[in-house]
């Protein structure tokens, strides 16, 4: 009898996922408890794939001999329960895709700057000439990917949910770029729990195979101490110590553990602050890994363009740089969002708050921080953490208001930098809507201001 799979949640990932499975003879149900988006309905239909949407059948889920969950699906919701209850394999679409390819998979995970490193580190293999496929969190799914599975190897981004679902995957190089609170809401506000599903990356790798991570984490450095299979650990920092293999020195990024020793100006790099040197780093490391020289690297790094709403240049305002950054969701990226500039910030912040501890922020905010403006339905924690500390506060639950109150504090050479720290669900539908309306906003104010 043929293995009936069933895929909960019809994106990007449960498509790929059920297009695989078809592909490879499984009889196979797609079930998303909302309605499912066009485009992926199409596709479906064409490759004959039963599904439902709006709902789910409970007793068409419980007759699965696998379940494919989107990473989106809590683990404590009452059908997950129910298919543990019943003995039924959970698993991750990477889970999934992997068992179907032999190519080496580059895993890349953290709980900032995945999508960075990974589109930096396909970036610049692909700009080589390795065919390197974009997987997991960005592009297309990996099991879309492995059906042809005619790519040299896999640039994945991972995240915790995904690596919760992932038990035979294993990963030729492993990338931990940092673990620091995020997403508690579904680890039980157990930091060790969230930090443990982050170390699982490491599960099943060999001796030849390589974990690059980052030294300047003394959290992660202390989880990479304790590792005992004998892997190649890789450090990634942002001095030159024994430990490192990678790290800044005198205006270069040095890595000198390939073959030769890889040396690249700062001043060529195609993005700014010390995380981004830590990113780039890291891409650098796996790149030389995977055969790249330091010529090639230098060659391909200038005309790589991050993802939006990273630290993303809106425009300048009469001499004002206007950055959005609406993708930092929690405190550790607004950190490194305030350290990445020497001028006057004029923050934007706030949203829903996934249970912040702001205390590392407030000598950064304090030294310099002008303004701020607090962008929640609820400010309520933000006033008080930094309405103390921070001369001017105001706040206001519209985007373009909050845009034209900051402009309104900026003088020429400060910077407006919308950072929120915080999750956009209160007002937004997630952090690319905030970040395009926040765009939207300046735009049109700047239009305003030049009329
Ligand atoms: P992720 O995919 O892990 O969410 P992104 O690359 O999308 O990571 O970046 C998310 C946020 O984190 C951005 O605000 C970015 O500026 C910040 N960031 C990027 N790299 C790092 C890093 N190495 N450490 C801390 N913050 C980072």
């Amino acid at each position: 009898m043929k293995e009936n799979v069933v895929i909960l949640g019809a994106g990007e990932s449960g498509t790929g996922a059920a297009l695989l499975a078809m592909s490879k003879g499984k009889q196979v149900f797609v079930s998303d408890k909302g309605s499912i988006v066009r485009k992926y309905k199409s596709e479906l239909l064409s490759a004959n794939i039963e599904f439902e949407e709006d709902g789910h059948s409970l007793d068409r889920i419980l007759a699965a001999d696998l379940v494919i969950k989107s990473p989106g699906i809590p683990e404590d919701i009452e059908l997950i329960q129910q298919l543990r209850a019943a003995s039924i394999p959970v698993i991750d679409e990477l889970e999934f895709a992997s068992r179907y390819t032999n190519k080496p998979i580059i895993a890349i995970t953290g709980s900032n700057g995945k999508t960075t490193t990974t589109l930096l580190t396909h970036h610049l293999l692909s700009k080589n000439g390795v065919n390197a496929a974009l997987v997991g969190n960005v592009g297309n799914s990996m099991a879309r990917q492995v059906i042809d599975d005619d790519a040299d190897l896999y640039v994945a981004e991972v995240s915790s949910f995904q690596l919760d679902g992932m038990y035979q995957f294993s990963a030729d190089t492993a990338v931990i770029l940092n673990i620091t609170p995020d997403h508690l809401d579904r680890y039980n506000y157990d930091f060790e729990r969230y930090a443990d599903s982050k170390m699982r990356i490491l599960q099943g790798m060999q001796a030849a195979n390589m974990l690059v991570y980052c030294s300047t984490d003394a959290y992660l450095d202390r989880r990479v101490a304790e590792i005992t299979a004998p892997i190649v650990k890789i450090a990634i920092g942002l001095e030159p110590t024994e430990e490192n293999s990678g790290y800044v020195e005198s205006d270069n990024l040095v890595y000198d553990k390939s073959v030769e020793r890889i040396q690249i100006p700062l001043k060529e790099l195609p993005l700014r602050g010390p995380h981004n040197y830590l990113n780039t780093l890291v891409a650098i490391a796996v790149a030389a890994h995977y055969g790249l020289n330091e010529a090639q690297i230098r060659h391909a790094l200038p005309s790589f363009k991050n993802a939006p709403h990273r630290l993303e240049l809106v425009t300048s305002i009469n001499g004002v740089e206007v950055i959005n950054d609406s993708k930092a969701t929690n405190v550790e990226a607004v950190q490194y969002a305030l350290g990445s500039f020497s001028r006057p910030i004029i923050w934007i912040a706030g949203g829903q708050d996934k249970g912040n501890d702001y205390s590392s922020l407030k000598q950064l905010v304090a030294q310099k921080v002008k303004a701020m403006i607090c962008l929640g339905v609820d400010n309520d924690t933000l006033l008080a953490e930094f309405g103390s500390i921070v001369p001017a506060v105001s706040e206001t639950q519209d985007v373009k208001e909050a845009a034209e109150m900051a402009l309104e504090y900026a003088n020429a050479s400060d910077v407006v930098l919308f950072s929120p720290a915080c999750a956009s669900f209160d007002l937004f539908n997630n952090y690319a809507e905030r970040g395009e309306l926040f765009k939207e906003a300046v735009l049109q104010l700047k239009e305003e201001i030049d009329a």
